[in-house]
């Protein structure tokens, strides 16, 4: 019997040396998926579990370069963008989505800033962000302070995310999930507005310090879901519950935050 062959799903973003988020956070959470991961490197960020200390881009030709490589290659099932640096990586990203994968689902995770400091888009990159990349994106999943900086709105509450939300759909984004898991409540509240309508995922927090990489690894399970056919709303549940076993099974390896080891969602164990 042929072996049913894994979603190759592409993450586009920066190199985290820790582990502990950006791409390499990607492609374990997309083999914790059950996807395949490849991947297209925007920077090399010097950081570990403490500490963002510095960060050297990669030319956007050679960014587009790896795209095109494996977009020419494999077939790639769906698309996570995470750290795009600057305006002219963020450009030739959205040239190369375009070009190569213009059916291909794409989730845009707005990433502008590393939780311990680190700048991770420029000014000009966040204007690229909103008029390219939203334009093509199936999902845009920001957290509070990135819904209130790409929505201009402030976002102190579910209303005020419902109408950032609202305004990310006006610039062309087919859905928004804005992710609650900043705040400091006893629930973890995320809502998600598409053409359907809004709903609110609530799930209890888990205790403890709040590890590295929980947005890049959301959005890019979402994306392997989403590559593997799976409708929205069902690969954005999924993509929560492994964040919760994630956060759950985090390991302090470091003298930092603490790095999680992504771990298959539950219910996808229980259904094998
Ligand atoms: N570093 C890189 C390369 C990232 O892509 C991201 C998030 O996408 C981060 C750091 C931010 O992770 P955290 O906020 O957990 O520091």
């Amino acid at each position: 019997m042929a072996t049913e062959l894994p979603a190759v799903i592409l993450a586009i973003g920066g190199s985290d040396p820790s582990g502990g988020a950006g791409i390499q956070a990607d492609a374990r959470a997309i083999q914790a998926c059950g996807g395949w991961p490849v991947t297209a490197v925007t920077a090399v960020t010097v950081q570990n579990s403490a500490a963002y200390l510095e960060a050297q881009l990669v030319a956007p030709a050679l960014v587009a370069a790896q795209i095109r490589a494996l977009a020419e290659d494999l077939p790639v099932a769906a698309v996570k963008t995470g750290m795009l640096a600057a305006a002219s990586i963020a450009g030739a990203v959205a040239d190369e989505i375009e070009r190569l994968a213009p059916a291909c689902p794409l989730v845009v995770d707005p990433v502008m800033a590393a939780s311990a400091g680190g700048a991770l888009l420029d000014a000009a990159g966040v204007s690229i962000l909103k008029t390219r990349l939203l334009a093509r994106a199936a999902l845009c999943t920001p957290n509070w302070p990135e819904a209130e900086r790409l929505a201009g709105v402030p976002v102190a509450d579910l209303d005020d995310a419902r109408r950032a939300a609202e305004r990310l759909l006006g610039l062309g984004a087919r859905a928004v999930l804005v992710t609650g898991g900043h705040g400091t409540g006893s629930e973890v509240v995320d809502l998600l507005l598409d053409g359907d309508g809004t709903v609110v995922f609530s799930s209890p927090r888990v205790p403890g310090d709040s590890p590295r990489g929980t947005g890049c690894t959301l959005a890019a399970a979402i994306a392997c879901g989403l590559g593997a056919g799976r409708p929205l709303r069902e690969a954005v549940a999924l993509a929560r519950d492994l964040v919760a076993e994630s956060i759950r099974g985090a390991l302090r390896l470091g003298r930092g935050a603490p790095l999680m080891p992504q771990m298959p969602p539950v219910r996808s164990r229980d259904a094998k």
